[in-house]
C-alpha cells in the first residue's frame, strides 16, 4: 500500500512557521495584512472566505473582509481594488471568484497590484514564475511542491505528468516542476493515449475535476500521486464504482447523501508508492500557502529581506 502524504500535518507545519515569522515581524513593528473581497452571496465562496479569515487570525495576520453587494459594477469594484492597492497596511489582496456574472473578472484581476497578488494569478507573476524571478506563486501549486519537498520525494530528473492545464493549477504546477528539474508532460482533454502517458510518470498530478478518473491502470507501480481533484459524489452507482467494499464510507454516504472524492480512484493506493488523500491532502495546503504568500508579499513589498518561507522554488543545482 502507498504511503499516505498527510496534507493536514504539512499544512500545520507551514502555518506554525508563518505564525513565528508574523511574530518576529510584529516585534519589528510590521504586521502583514490581507484583504479579501467577497462580492455578492455565493454559499461555497462564503465558506472558503470564512476559512481564510480564520486562518489569518490563527497565524496573527491582520485581515479585512470586504463584502460589496452583488449589484456592484465593474467600475465600483475596480475603485475598491485601487483603494486597497494604495493602502500601505494591506500586503495581500484576494478577489474571491466567481464574481457576479455582469462583472468583468479579468479587468478586476488585472487591476490588483502584482506585489499584492497573493493568488499569483496576475500575468506579471505568471511571467516571474516562468522566468524564475522572485514573485508570488499560486497557492495550490506551491502547496503541491511543499508536499513533495517535505515528504523527501525527489523531483529533479524524474518524469512528471500533469493532467489538467488550467491557469490556476495545471500550468503553474507544471512550471514549478520544470523549475525543479523534472521532465514534465502536460495532458488535457485532447491528449491521445492518456493512460499510456500517465503510466510514464514517476510523479503524477491529477487536476481534472472528474471523480476517480485516474484508475490503477494509469499508474506505474511505485509512482507518487498528487490528487488535486475535489468532487462531490451523490449518485449511488458512482459511489459503488469508487468505494465498493468500504463500509465506513458507505455508512457516511448513506447518512450525508454525498461524499468527497478526488480525481484519482481510491484503488490507486494499492499500486502507488505515495499518494495524497482526499480530503486531507492538497486541500489544506492551499490556505496555508495563502498565509505564506501574504507574509512573503509583506516582506518583499516593504523592503525587508525575502523570508526563508515556502513558495520559493528556484532551480536547484
Ligand atoms: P479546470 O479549470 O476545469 O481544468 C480541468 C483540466 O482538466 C482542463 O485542462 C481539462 O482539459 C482537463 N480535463 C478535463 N477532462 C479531461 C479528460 N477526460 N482527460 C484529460 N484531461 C481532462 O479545473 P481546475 O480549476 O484546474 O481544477 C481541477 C480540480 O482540482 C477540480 O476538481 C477542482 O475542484 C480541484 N481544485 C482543488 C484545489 C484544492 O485546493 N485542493 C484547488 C483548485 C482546484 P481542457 O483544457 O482540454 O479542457
Amino acid at each position: 500500500m502507498a504511503i499516505v502524504l498527510d496534507g493536514n500535518r504539512i499544512a500545520g507545519e507551514i502555518r506554525a512557521e508563518v505564525a513565528s515569522e508574523v511574530k518576529s515581524s510584529a516585534n519589528a513593528g510590521m504586521r502583514p495584512g490581507l484583504a479579501v473581497i467577497l462580492a455578492g452571496h455565493n454559499p461555497a465562496s462564503e465558506i472558503y472566505v470564512r476559512g481564510k479569515v480564520k486562518s489569518c487570525e490563527e497565524v496573527g495576520i491582520y485581515s479585512e473582509k470586504l463584502t460589496p453587494p452583488d449589484t456592484i459594477s465593474t467600475q465600483e469594484l475596480l475603485e475598491l481594488v485601487l483603494q486597497l492597492n494604495r493602502r500601505d497596511e494591506i500586503d495581500g489582496i484576494l478577489v474571491q471568484l466567481p464574481l457576479p456574472p455582469h462583472v468583468d473578472s479579468k479587468r478586476i484581476l488585472m487591476a490588483v497590484d502584482p506585489a499584492k497578488d497573493v493568488d499569483g494569478f496576475h500575468p506579471v507573476n505568471v511571467g516571474f514564475l516562468s522566468t524564475q524571478r522572485p514573485g508570488l506563486v499560486p497557492c495550490t501549486p506551491a502547496g503541491i511542491m511543499e508536499i513533495l519537498k517535505r515528504s523527501h520525494i525527489a523531483v529533479a530528473g524524474q518524469e512528471a505528468v500533469v493532467v489538467g492545464r488550467s491557469d490556476i493549477v495545471g500550468k503553474p504546477v507544471a512550471m514549478l516542476l520544470i523549475n525543479a528539474n523534472a521532465t514534465v508532460t502536460v495532458c488535457h482533454s485532447k491528449t491521445r493515449d492518456l493512460r499510456e502517458v500517465c503510466r510514464r510518470a514517476d510523479i503524477l498530478v491529477a487536476a481534472i475535476g472528474r471523480a476517480g478518473m485516474i484508475t490503477r491502470d494509469f499508474v506505474k507501480p511505485g509512482a507518487t500521486i498528487i490528487d488535486v481533484g475535489m468532487n462531490k459524489v451523490t449518485d449511488s452507482t458512482e459511489f459503488g464504482r469508487l468505494f465498493a467494499g468500504d463500509a465506513r464510507r458507505a455508512e457516511n454516504f448513506r447518512t450525508k447523501g454525498s461524499t468527497l472524492v478526488g480525481d484519482v480512484h481510491p484503488q490507486v493506493a494499492e499500486v502507488a508508492g505515495a499518494i495524497t488523500p482526499v480530503p486531507g491532502g492538497v486541500g489544506p495546503l492551499t490556505i496555508a500557502m495563502l498565509m505564506a504568500n501574504t507574509v512573503k508579499a509583506a516582506k518583499m513589498r516593504r523592503g525587508a529581506q525575502t523570508p526563508a518561507l515556502p513558495a520559493e522554488h528556484a532551480r536547484s543545482a
